[in-house]
Parts: structure tokens; sequence; C-alpha cells
């Protein structure tokens, strides 16, 4: 599954709030807001007055999903939320998250991002069929507080995580405390704010903290458990460290360009994204041309860098794949202008560098590639601010089957002749990496470079 525009699809969002004597369900609704594009198929909210947990989810966007009515019935100043794009499991209410149990008198809700890589192994130790990773993640730890009622539950998960291999950043919650948890990795971003005078949140990224009003105050580390309750915030470190592996890839598309990311400013890296590209690929053109919205920073960047002058070319239609008739049924014929739309005055007689921030199955880029040289367009120059996607995802994008990926076992010419451009030109993986972050930080590359962090079994690979 991918977005409207062919990009790969995001493995969710999620948020945690401590914030005693709040209704923090509002709080909680408009930090989900600002994750909505980590994830469009579900959204849920789980809370605690401190003695009772109370969990609402359902299909579809945040702001059908709730409302007036179902927040005021959310009581308590406790609570997570989650908004989930399926990469494993199918997209059913029953695995929407939260994810919640009852283990006698306690109960646990649990929200994740990421993927884990060895779901099998961990279903067959607990004796499950449980249908998601989320779902046995859940499992597991209350597995662990069935053997010891009153185990605190920061102890409990760190019991447990030991089991879980690849990628999960959790928020979990019980009736008194919520902890969130990065994977030893850390590919997916958590961070950490303060609200009010005693109030915290955690959430996948720091956009969600301004919009509630809250502090950043620090990332949570790569392996780091932080638990967030009346004594404020405690944090453990449960397993040994491994080099971190931040997904290189919430720089390029991913994470919203008001975020931060390990101390770099989303939007920045992808301006010097397309500045470096413009260094390595440089092209004689007329015009930069971004492909809305997703290409607009790499293409000022490229354009700032090289001096060829910039115009929005291409006018992307935001509300299509908000829509529940399928564009395809109805408009098959118009194809790619139901998305985007070229504007003739542009590109008519034009050299155009045409840039984008990554190509990952191909078709949607062919038909908008024909679709600026019927405006007119002299030369077509195919520019992208990250290298070929060639691997396929394992830590929670939806990329996992490599026979869909363009660039898998082609060489840049066939690419090239395959999207019908005058020119093609990728950034490195070495620029990439200048781009995002000083030289301490250490990223996650798997879909690019085939080097994988964590093992992967070859039943995972599916090719043609
Ligand atoms: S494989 Fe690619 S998309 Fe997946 S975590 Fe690594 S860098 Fe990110």
């Amino acid at each position: 599954m991918s977005d409207s525009l062919g990009k790969p699809g995001e493995a969710c969002g999620v948020f945690g709030a401590f914030v005693p004597e709040t209704h923090v369900a509002n709080l909680i609704y408009f930090g989900l807001f600002a994750l909505q594009h980590r994830g469009q198929e579900s959204a849920g909210i789980a809370v605690s007055n401190g003695q009772r947990l109370t969990t609402y989810k359902d299909m579809g966007l945040l702001s059908s999903v709730f409302d007036r009515n179902t927040l005021a019935g959310l009581q308590g100043g406790i609570g997570i939320g989650h908004t989930r794009y399926s990469t494993t499991g199918s997209s059913t209410w029953a695995n929407a998250q939260p994810a919640f149990r009852a283990i006698g008198p306690r109960s646990v809700a649990l929200g994740h991002n990421g993927n884990l890589t060895n779901t099998a192994a961990l279903a067959e130790r607990l004796g499950s069929s449980g249908t998601t990773d989320s779902e046995l993640m859940t499992s597991a730890i209350a597995e662990r507080i069935h053997k010891e009622s009153d185990i605190p539950l920061w102890e409990a998960i760190a019991g447990v995580v030991p089991d879980f291999e690849g990628a999960y950043t959790l928020v979990v919650m019980d009736d008194t405390s919520v902890v969130a948890v990065r994977d030893p990795h850390g590919f997916r971003p958590l961070s950490l704010g303060r609200i009010g005078p005693d109030g915290w949140v955690v959430a996948s990224e720091t956009a969600a903290l301004d919009l509630v009003g809250a502090t950043f105050e620090r990332d949570v580390e790569p392996g780091e458990l932080v638990v967030l309750d009346e004594r404020g915030v405690t944090s453990h470190f449960p397993q040994d460290p491994v080099p971190s592996r931040l997904c290189v890839f919430e720089y390029v598309y991913f994470a919203r360009p008001d975020s931060v990311l390990a101390g770099q400013n989303v939007q920045a890296a992808r301006v010097e994204m397309g500045r470096q590209l413009a260094r390595e690929s440089g092209v004689p053109a007329d015009v930069v041309v971004p492909v809305p919205e997703s290409g607009i920073p790499a293409a000022q960047g490229y354009s700032w860098e090289s001096g060829i002058r910039y115009e929005d070319g291409l006018v992307k239609n935001r509300y299509v794949g908000r829509t529940f008739i399928e564009p395809e049924q109805m408009l098959r014929e118009r194809g790619i202008r139901l998305k985007l739309n070229p504007i003739k005055d542009v590109l008519d007689g034009q050299r155009i560098v045409l840039v984008d921030d990554s190509v990952v199955r191909g078709s949607t880029t062919r038909q908008l590639v024909e679709v600026v040289r019927a405006a007119g367009a002299q030369e077509v120059h195919l520019r992208i601010s990250s290298p070929p996607y060639r691997w396929p995802c394992f830590y929670g994008m939806d990329t996992s089957d490599r026979s869909s990926l363009l660039a898998a076992g082609k060489s840049e010419e066939e690419i090239e002749a395959f999207l019908g451009v005058d020119s093609l030109g990728y950034l490195s993986l070495a620029g990439l990496e200048g781009s995002v972050s000083d030289a301490t930080q250490t990223f996650c590359t798997a879909c690019l470079s085939g080097d994988y962090p964590t093992p992967i079994g070859p039943d995972k690979f599916v090719l043609e």
C-alpha cells in the first residue's frame, strides 16, 4: 500500500501524556492531529483516571474517529494515543490501536510504531496466533504481569523487551503510569516534552509537542525506557547498547518538515539534500520544478545552489486520497492529472529539472514525466534527493515486497529508460548522510544500501 503519489506508507504515530488534574484526551487528540501524516487508517486513545482505563479506537482519520462526545467520555489525566498505517496485519478495527488487555484488576494499553522482525518466533514462544506484532508485544507484557501481579509496569516491560527484535517505539500505560520505550537501534524517533507545572508528554515527532504547547526537553534515547508518573520522569536502559540506527528516510520523506529529529530540523535537511544534489548532478536547464509537496524543499535547495530559477509547475490536488470513491474506477483515463495537474505556462518550451525526494515504485513518476512532456517541456531531467530505493524495509514501512521496487535489480540507465527522462540523477548515500547530521549520528540506510542492522531471514525477501 502507498499514498496517492506512490510513496511508501508510514507505520504509525504515537503519543503519551501524564498530566494530572486535566482532561488529557483533548491534549492527546491534538498531539495525534500533528501525527496524522504517520498513519491515516485508524486512530485511538486510551486514558486512565487513576482507577479505570478506558480505550476508544476506530477506523479512519482522527477527525472522523473522535468527536466532542467521544473525547468527553475519555476521563482522566494519564493517556496514550496512536495513528495507524498497517504494515503487518490487515487494516481492520481489531488491529487498530491502542491494543488493550485486562489482567485481573489491572489493565494495559499499548501503541506501537515500527515492525518486529521476529514475529513468528515471538508468537511461538507465547503460544499465540496474535494478528500483529503489536498485539504480541501486548500479550508478552500481559503475560509478565499475570505471573507477578504487583510488578510495576515499567519492570514488566523491561523484562520482555529483550525478546523483541526489530523496530519498536512504544507507548504503554496502566492505571497509574505511562511508559515509553525505543528499541536499542532507535529506528523510529521519540521525543520528550514538559507541559504545565508537573506534566510530561512523549511524541513521535517534536511537531506534536509544539502543537499541544509542550516544551521540548530531549529525545528519548535508543534503548531507553522512560516512566512518566507522579514522581516525574524516570529513565532506565534495560538492554545492552548497540549502534544507533535512526531511519534516514524519516528525513527524506516521512517526518514533518517542522520536526527536529536528533537535533536536526527536517526542512533544513531536505533543502541541504537539494543543494548537494545540484553539486553532484548539475545539468544545464531553464527551470527547477518540484513534485509537490514532497519535492519542494529539495527543489528549493537545488535552485539556490545551481542558480536555475525555481517555479511551481505542478499543482497538487490536496484532497485526492481523502475520498471514499476510488479515483481509478471513476476517472481512470485522467490518471495522474487527478493528483497533479501541470501549469502549461511554466513548462512549455522549457528545459525542466524535475525534483522529487524519492522514487519507490516508479509508475506514478513515469506518468508524471509524460504529463510534463505533454505540457510542452523541451527536456525533462529528473533529480531525486535520495539514493535508489532498492531494498525492502522491515522496520515499519510498507515496502516488504522487493519485486515492487523500481530500482531493485536495475541499473540507473534502465531506470532512466523506464521513466522516459532525458537524464536521471540520484543523490549519493554519502551526500544524503552528510545532509542530515553531524558526524556522530548513525543511520539505518538498509532500503538504499542493503545493509540491514538486524538479522533478516531469507524468507522475508519476496522476489518475482
Ligand atoms: S530500511 Fe529504509 S525506510 Fe526502513 S528503517 Fe531503514 S532507512 Fe528507514
